[in-house]
């Protein structure tokens, strides 16, 4: 969790105070720091890099505003992207197709054709994608998701790795795989799995990466040899002012040490999306409505699941505060509900804040992954407006939708209208 700088008691993100921003665009508007991206992509290309060849692929799930795809550009980043959409995102972002890995789940013939075509390498998740691959082209990079039996994730619904989740490749049967995609005519180049994400332990990731080096070990007896190891995403950040960051350096050192001592392989691909992106980006709303009920003091904001799902999907906690009083002492403990009819739109729980009044402004941490990417139309909500922050400039970097854009792609049969 970021540490804001306090002017005349008011929260500044980037150089620019967050009532400055909510004046000018209005609310709710996910704000991004461009110089908090570009450090969290420097500290965990270094923490990796110096010590074999890496390459950060930033899971672009998290975020896919194409301001934030050509900051990570820049930076010399990588991509890892689930579906056509993503990929068409980043190569209008500059990314070239072979800085793109492909790793969809349940992935349609129409989608493998648009893949093969835009020239971006396929990491396959089943022998059916490969066998359907293979009626399309052989002639293309692939790689395999093994499904490695290790899972980790902040809540059961994002934990991919664990045994019988519908991702990757059973490991008992993943040196078939590449037996029959050698067969096939493919020169498979790496393996790669994905535990889950938001896990803030470094022991399932050397689990992990015990698993893999016994399948890349095995590979090597039969003379396939791999190019890369991907060990995935899911670094966790911590939400909560308790919580601790992870051990990144211990993290690489463990992984990295086993892997030149162990097999062949000559680099490591690392998918952060949440550890790169959250933490850049607050989330501002302002507070329409105060509300006592017997038991509950409720702030009611106009952002709701609708904007930042996270909390009613998943149950997480966003720190938030108010950023107009950003340095006053805290004097009750309110929930902040949202605009949306369901009893489960509720931003925050129970925190403890200074008084709050209609007009307020509202600063949700750590809005930066998830955020945008999930947001909604539900109950005919226009979708947010995003900006980005530098050294003291804000810049729009995507308007919010008009209510005429929501009846954009409906059609009414004629029939009915007379
Ligand atoms: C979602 C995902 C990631 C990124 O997860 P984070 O928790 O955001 O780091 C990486 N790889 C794959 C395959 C994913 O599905």
């Amino acid at each position: 969790m970021r540490n804001f700088e306090c002017v005349d008691n008011e929260l500044v993100i980037g150089g620019v105070k967050a009532t400055e921003i909510v004046k000018r665009y209005g609310s709710p508007v996910y704000v991004t720091d461009e110089n908090a991206v570009r450090n969290n992509y420097h500290r965990i290309y270094q923490a990796f890099s110096k010590r074999m060849p890496t390459r950060i692929n930033y899971a672009c799930k998290s975020n896919t505003n194409l301001a934030v795809l050509r900051i990570l550009e820049q930076e010399g980043s990588c991509i890892d992207a689930v579906s056509i959409g993503e990929i068409e995102a980043c190569l209008r972002s500059g990314f070239s197709p072979d800085r793109i890995l492909y790793t969809g789940v349940n992935v349609s013939n129409a989608e493998l054709k648009a893949v093969v075509s835009k020239g971006v390498p396929i990491n396959i998740d089943s022998f059916s994608e490969l066998e359907r691959l293979s009626k399309i082209t052989t002639n293309h990079t692939i790689s395999f998701r093994v499904n490695p039996e290790v899972g980790s994730g902040h809540h059961d619904k994002v934990i991919t790795g664990k045994r019988s989740t519908k991702f990757g490749i059973p490991k008992h049967q993943i040196i078939d795989a590449y037996k029959r995609a050698v067969e096939l005519g493919f020169k498979p180049s790496g393996i790669h799995a994905h535990i889950g994400s938001g896990g803030q332990k470094v022991e399932p990731f050397i689990e992990l990466i015990d698993e893999l080096i016994k399948i890349v070990q095995e590979l090597e007896t039969i003379g396939i040899d791999l190019r890369f190891i991907d060990i995935g995403g899911g670094i966790g950040i911590p939400y909560r002012l308790d919580e601790v960051e992870m051990d990144l350096d211990k993290m690489a050192e463990e992984i990295t040490s086993r892997i030149k001592s162990k097999t062949k392989v000559k680099e490591i691909i690392i998918e952060p999306g949440r550890y790169i992106i959250a933490d850049s980006t607050i989330l501002l709303a302002t507070v329409v409505d105060i509300k006592e009920t017997p038991d509950k003091m409720y702030a009611g904001i106009d952002a709701g699941f609708n904007t930042l799902i996270r909390p009613a999907m998943y149950d997480s906690y966003h720190h938030v505060a108010v950023a107009n009083k950003f340095g006053d002492k805290a004097e009750e403990t309110y929930s902040l509900g949202g605009p949306i009819c369901e009893t489960g739109d509720v931003m925050a729980k129970d925190r403890e804040l200074p008084k709050v009044e209609e007009g307020d402004i509202i600063a949700v941490y750590d809005a930066g992954a998830y955020g945008f990417t999930m947001a909604s139309n539900y109950n005919m909500r226009p979708l947010p407006r995003e900006v980005l922050v530098k050294d003291g400039e804000v810049t729009l970097i995507r308007e919010s939708e008009t209510i005429e854009e929501l009846f954009r792609h409906q059609r009414i049969p004629s029939r009915l209208m007379l």
